[in-house]
């Protein structure tokens, strides 16, 4: 089986998210529910939907496209990133973690592979403190690790509630239901660029 990646357009992709920005090329700002991150939302969701994948958004935004696979009784794989960038970002911090899985997942299309799982992408929600002050918002209601009330308490720097900045964007279903069960997924892996020294050393 022939799966290769297609390099260029996963290039060209990434500069178009890159270009959903609140600062001038080449840095990348993108706070969670700017203009511009919602931009980004709709352009992503063009993308996953074209794949074909199936759509699924929760209450906090994550973003759940999903390649149907074989045998439902069976837990999905999943992979993904986020794609909210820190004030003068790059343009690969997250985005390759989208965007190269999507791009893996359409090589595997390709190839005429045919998962017995699903294959799940995601896209977290707020990995960066900018907004809320509170790194990965999207994952910790995911996995439980921040309840529905504790989200509700948060405010960003304008004192507006996460709940109130949710309605406005047009998300209106209960945080309650965020949260994923235990070994919801068979396995996980991001792919993601290292911004320290501890991998390298
Ligand atoms: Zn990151």
């Amino acid at each position: 089986m022939q799966s290769t990646p297609d390099l260029s357009r996963l290039l060209n992709e990434l500069e178009t998210l890159a270009s959903f920005s609140d600062a001038p090329a080449p840095a990348v700002t993108r706070v969670v529910f700017s203009a511009q991150d919602l931009a980004a939302r709709a352009y992503l969701h063009r993308l996953f939907s074209e794949a074909p994948l199936e759509l699924r958004t929760d209450a906090v935004g994550n973003t759940f496209a999903r390649w149907v696979g074989g045998d439902s009784s069976l837990a999905p794989v999943a992979t993904g990133s986020h794609t909210d960038a820190v004030p003068h970002s790059g343009r690969y911090d997250g985005t390759i973690g989208v965007l190269g899985g999507l791009e893996a997942i359409r090589a595997l299309q390709r190839g005429g592979f045919h998962p017995r799982r699903s294959i799940e992408l995601l896209v977290f929600t707020s990995e960066e403190p900018t907004r809320f002050g509170i790194g990965c918002l999207g994952s910790r209601l995911l996995s439980g690790v921040l309840s529905p009330e504790g989200a509700r308490r948060l405010k960003d720097g304008d004192g507006r509630s996460l709940e109130e900045i949710l309605r406005q964007a047009g998300f209106d279903k209960s945080l309650e239901d965020v949260r994923l069960a235990d070994k919801f997924y068979h396995g996980f892996v991001e792919l993601h660029i290292e911004q320290g020294t501890l991998l390298e050393r």
